[in-house]
């Protein structure tokens, strides 16, 4: 199959010429050490497959928001010992300073890890002048950075339409898992969308609708649902002003044949802790001074049924506030039922969003998605259907 980007597979002779490899080295950090590496791993592939074919591997990445301002604070040189330790290899650093010379003495096959590209105020406004910079030090540029490429800065966009450009290993997994759940998914396809609020997720909703024949909406976001359709939700989480945006969006699946799936029974409580007395009980039934916190077995047994005639199923938001037990049950039971349908083979499943990885690792189900994607940001925009400015550089 063709595909609309360059990959690696398309890069040609890479031995002694200079690759700019954008990463995402952007790991939260405690007491300067890396408390969570999953992004230094994700570059694994890219930069040891280059290094291999005797590539100068020059990785460019941000770290934090120094807002144009060098800083110790945010300088990439803190992670080269961590990220050295991940890649099983020697990582040079390279400051600004000087880059041109530092770079010249490199040898095939090196890895060097160049300063926070936000150290230039330009990167974030993708500068031309900063895009020249970065572009002299390299012939070619590879963009492996997925999580970034909602953002059209000088080492995300600016790069690729001034140099030979290719996806990575990891920016190419990542949009072949988006392709299959919602670009030329195979139907019936549903979509789980859950969490906290309807306000964050209109966009996601709106754009779902018209692409999925299941939308199965959980989470705090559920009772805006309910209560626009007239139900108590008593002291739940809900957006009671967005009652008429729900109703449009249920317009707007009904009008495209997309079925929307709310909960018929919840469990609730009267106090937002771990363990307190819950009920389980019917919509209908949910007292004035209680919360809806999860959604209830019913459902969940009935969503599963959905989930087992379908093919394709995109997932962002929890069902419940998985935080506080119990009230994690329905999103770790609706997981495993995704996790099992996923692994004998009946279904393509790609989930995505902070909370929703974690919920997924808390069902100990995070590996057997088809992809999950840890992009933040630039999954929901790539769920609200928008053009990310990265990926389009690269498709052009
Ligand atoms: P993601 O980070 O995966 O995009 P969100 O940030 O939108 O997900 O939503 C996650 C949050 O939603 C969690 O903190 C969870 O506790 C909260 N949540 C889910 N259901 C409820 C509920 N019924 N009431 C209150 N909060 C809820
Ligand atoms: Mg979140």
């Amino acid at each position: 199959m063709t595909k609309p980007f360059k990959t690696l597979d398309d890069i040609g002779e890479v031995a002694g010429r200079r690759v700019l490899v954008r990463e995402d080295l952007n790991v939260p950090m405690a007491d300067g050490r890396v408390t969570d590496d999953t992004r230094l791993r994700a570059t694994l592939a890219t930069v040891t497959e280059l290094a291999d074919k005797g590539a100068i591997v020059l990785v460019l990445a941000h770290f934090g928001r120094p807002k144009g301002q060098p800083s110790a604070e945010f300088s990439l040189e803190q992670i080269v010992a961590p990220y050295a330790d991940v890649l099983g290899r020697p990582v040079r650093f390279i400051d600004w300073e000087g880059a041109e010379g530092a770079v010249a003495a490199l040898s095939a096959g090196d890895i060097a890890v160049l300063e926070n590209t936000r150290f230039f105020g330009g990167e974030e406004k993708n500068d031309p002048a900063v895009v020249a910079r970065f572009a002299a030090l390299g012939d070619l540029y590879v963009n492996d950075a997925f999580s970034a490429a909602h953002r059209a800065h000088a080492s995300t966009e600016g790069l690729a339409r001034a140099l030979p450009a290719f996806a990575g290993r990891a920016m190419e997994a990542e949009l072949d898992a988006l392709e299959k759940a919602l670009g030329k998914p195979e139907h019936p396809v549903a979509a789980v969308v859950g969490g906290a609020k309807v306000s964050t997720k209109l966009d996601v909703l709106k754009h779902l609708v018209g692409k999925v024949d299941h939308l199965i909406i959980g989470g705090g976001m559920a009772n805006t649902f309910l209560a626009a359709r007239g139900v108590d939700v008593g002291k739940s989480l809900c957006e009671h002003d967005l009652a008429s945006v729900a109703d449009e969006i249920m317009a707007a699946a009904d009008a495209a044949r997309c079925t929307v799936h709310l909960p018929y029974d919840v469990v609730v409580a009267k106090e937002f802790r771990a363990d307190p007395p819950t009920r389980t009980v019917n919509v209908h039934e949910v007292a004035a001074d209680e919360m809806i916190l999860d959604v209830g077995p019913a459902a969940v047994e009935s969503l599963a049924d959905v989930l087992k005639n379908c093919r394709t199923l995109v997932w962002n938001g929890p069902m419940g506030a998985f935080e506080t037990p119990p009230f994690d049950t329905a999103t770790v039971a609706l997981a495993r039922t995704a996790a099992a349908l996923t692994q004998d083979g009946s279904l393509v499943s790609v989930a995505g969003g902070g909370d929703t990885v974690a919920a997924l690792n808390q069902a100990g189900v995070g590996d057997q998605f088809t992809f999950v994607s840890t992009a933040g940001g630039a999954f929901l925009e790539w769920m609200e259907g928008r053009e990310l400015p990265g990926v389009a550089a690269l498709t052009r």
